[in-house]
C-alpha cells in the first residue's frame, strides 16, 4: 500500500458497521492509530479489537455525534489516549424514507441531527485540537451522490448530504491557516445495512419489486449495474487522508460506478 498514515491519529464515527468500519480497517492498515467510535459501544470495540488482533492500533469508543457533551469528551478522551487528533472521518448516518407529505418532523429533525450536527460538533472538537497543536488534519465527511441530486423519499437525508458540502467548503477557507483541509466522499449505493434496510421500504412506497429498487432505482444509473463496495470507499478516503497538500481541499468525490459524474 502506497499510501502512509504512521503517527497519525484517526477518528471515524460510525465505524462499528458499513462503510465507517471500512474505513477504520483501511486508516489502520496504512498505520494510523484509529479511534473507532460508534453510538454502539459493542460493535465498536469488535472493529478495534479484529483492528489490534491483525497487528494494527485501535481503540474503541461510544459516541453519539449528536450529543455535543459527549462529542466534546470523546475527542478529548481520543487526544488524552493517543495524543493527537489528525483525521476526522465524519461518517455516521441514519436513513429514513417517507414522502414529504408523510414525513414526520420528529424524523426531518433525527437526520439533520445525525449528519449535520454530527459534521459540526465533532468538526468543531477536532478543529479545536488540530488548531491548539498546530499540527494540521483532515476531516472527511461521507456525503452521497445525494449531497448533489435528489430522489423521492429522501427529504431529509438529501437535504443534510447537500449542507455538508456547504460546511466542507467554509472549512476548506477556515481551515487552510491551519494547515487543515476538508473533502466529502460521495458514494453510490453500498450494499450496507443502512440500505438493505431501504430495500422493502422502497419497494412498498413505491409499489415496485424489491428486484426493481435494486436495478432500476438503486443501480438504473450506474455504467455497470453494479453496487459500490465499501473498499471502494475506504479506499477513496484513505488516499484524500493521506495525500499531501491543499490541492482537493472542498472538493467531493463521486465513488459511484458512473451514476453521477461532476
Ligand atoms: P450503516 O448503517 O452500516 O452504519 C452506520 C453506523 O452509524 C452504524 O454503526 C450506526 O450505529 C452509526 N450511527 C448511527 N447514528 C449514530 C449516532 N447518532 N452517533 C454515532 N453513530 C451513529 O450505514 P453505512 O451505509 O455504512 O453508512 C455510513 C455513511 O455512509 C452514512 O453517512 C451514509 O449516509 C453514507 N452513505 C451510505 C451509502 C450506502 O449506500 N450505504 C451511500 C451514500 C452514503
Amino acid at each position: 500500500m502506497s499510501e502512509r498514515l504512521d503517527g497519525k491519529v484517526a477518528v471515524v464515527t460510525g465505524a462499528g458497521s458499513g462503510i465507517g468500519k471500512a474505513i477504520a480497517e483501511h486508516l489502520a492498515r496504512a498505520g494510523a492509530t484509529v479511534a473507532v467510535t460508534d453510538l454502539d459501544l459493542k460493535s465498536a470495540d469488535e472493529v478495534a479489537r479484529r483492528i489490534v488482533a491483525a497487528g494494527g492500533q485501535a481503540s474503541g469508543l461510544a459516541m453519539d455525534v449528536t450529543d455535543e457533551a459527549a462529542v466534546d469528551r470523546g475527542i478529548d478522551e481520543v487526544v488524552a489516549k493517543h495524543g493527537s487528533v489528525d483525521v476526522l472521518v465524519s461518517n455516521a448516518g441514519i436513513q429514513i424514507v417517507n414522502p414529504i407529505v408523510a414525513f414526520s418532523f420528529a424524523d426531518w429533525k433525527k437526520l439533520l441531527a445525525v449528519h449535520l450536527d454530527g459534521a459540526f460538533l465533532t468538526t468543531r472538537a477536532a478543529l479545536r485540537h488540530m488548531y491548539a497543536d498546530n499540527r494540521g488534519g483532515v476531516v472527511i465527511y461521507i456525503g452521497s451522490v445525494h449531497s448533489h441530486l435528489a430522489s423521492p423519499l429522501k427529504s431529509g437525508y438529501v437535504t443534510a448530504k447537500h449542507g455538508l458540502l456547504g460546511l466542507a467548503r467554509v472549512l476548506a477557507k477556515e481551515g487552510a491557516a491551519h494547515g487543515v483541509r476538508s473533502h466529502v466522499v460521495c458514494p453510490g449505493f453500498v450494499r450496507t445495512p443502512l440500505v438493505d434496510k431501504q430495500i422493502p421500504e422502497q419497494a412498498r412506497e413505491l409499489g415496485i419489486s424489491e428486484e426493481e429498487v435494486v436495478s432500476k432505482v438503486m443501480l438504473g444509473d450506474t455504467v455497470d449495474g453494479e453496487f459500490a463496495t465499501v473498499d471502494e470507499i475506504a479506499r477513496t478516503a484513505l488516499f484524500l487522508a493521506a495525500f499531501p497538500g491543499a490541492a482537493f481541499t472542498g472538493q467531493s468525490f463521486m465513488v459511484s460506478h458512473g451514476w453521477y459524474m461532476h
